[in-house]
């Protein structure tokens, strides 16, 4: 007898979810190969298993910093970012670095489109009403690839002080000259397929940079590098971007 189409998509559901399954078992038990040195908590040893598809060495097991947490906070270190006299907001905001933010500066902003992480401003970053020219700091880490990025970049300029710097982070694919962006994918699943995320509208090519230059910032840029990457368990090549507002940036103006 020949199975329903709604039996065949039931069947392809079982499917999905038991692999679902052996993936989050795997992920459990899976685990870097090499003991590394985690900056943030000073735990040494194997990391373990984070993201789709897993990546064996990307998760302290002590603080659950992943690569692009230690990356930041070694720079962060290195060029002594934060002061006392700092004003930061940051964005979608990481538990495994906000303590380390928060014990630096003056004030210390959390901004967040969902209430349960936003903390101090539950706001869109493409419009969060937030004041002119009020931050030192803004910190945006794996967002843009979730939004209007062209507003959201725009939005930042405005809320940054003349010679502010926003620290920018998102997954890129370097080996691409452009973007990959298509209207017509819309759907979780398929946002999935194409974007690598359910939630992600795009996949940033090496242009990214151009994006960032076209809101009107100065782009620098460090990149994780040995022996970093041996010794902390860092992305090899993962890019953290500063973005600084020209000290002699126009106040934004209404509309632009
Ligand atoms: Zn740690």
């Amino acid at each position: 007898m020949m199975a329903t189409v709604d039996q065949t998509h039931q069947f392809a559901e079982q499917i999905e979810k038991a692999a679902q399954r052996q993936v989050a078992k795997f992920r459990k038990l899976a685990r870097g190969v090499h003991p590394r040195s985690c900056p943030i908590c000073t735990y040494v040893g194997h990391f373990t298993a984070f993201g789709q598809p897993p990546r064996l060495d990307a998760r302290c097991p002590k603080c659950n910093s992943l690569e692009r947490h230690r990356l930041f906070r070694l720079y962060a270190d290195k060029h002594q970012w934060f002061d006392d006299a700092h004003a930061v907001l940051h964005f979608a905001p990481e538990t495994q670095i906000t303590p380390y933010i928060e014990a630096r500066v003056d004030r210390y902003e959390t901004a967040d489109l969902s209430d349960r992480r936003a903390m101090t401003h539950q706001v869109n970053i493409e419009d969060t009403g937030l004041p002119d020219s009020s931050y030192d700091w803004i910190i945006c880490s794996h967002v843009l690839e979730h939004v209007d990025d062209a507003k959201a970049l725009a939005e930042m300029h405005r809320m940054l002080r003349p010679g502010g710097r926003a620290i920018l982070a998102m997954p890129i694919v370097e080996g691409w000259a452009r973007t990959y962006e298509n209207p017509e994918i819309t759907t979780p699943d398929a946002r999935m397929v194409h974007f690598g995320q359910a939630d992600h509208v795009r996949m940033y090519g090496r242009d990214v940079r151009k994006r960032v230059r076209a809101a009107g910032f100065d782009l620098s840029e460090v990149t994780a590098q040995e022996p970093d990457v041996l010794t902390y368990g860092l992305m090899r090549g993962e890019t953290l971007f500063i973005a600084t507002k020209p000290a002699g940036a126009a106040p934004a103006q209404e509309g632009t």
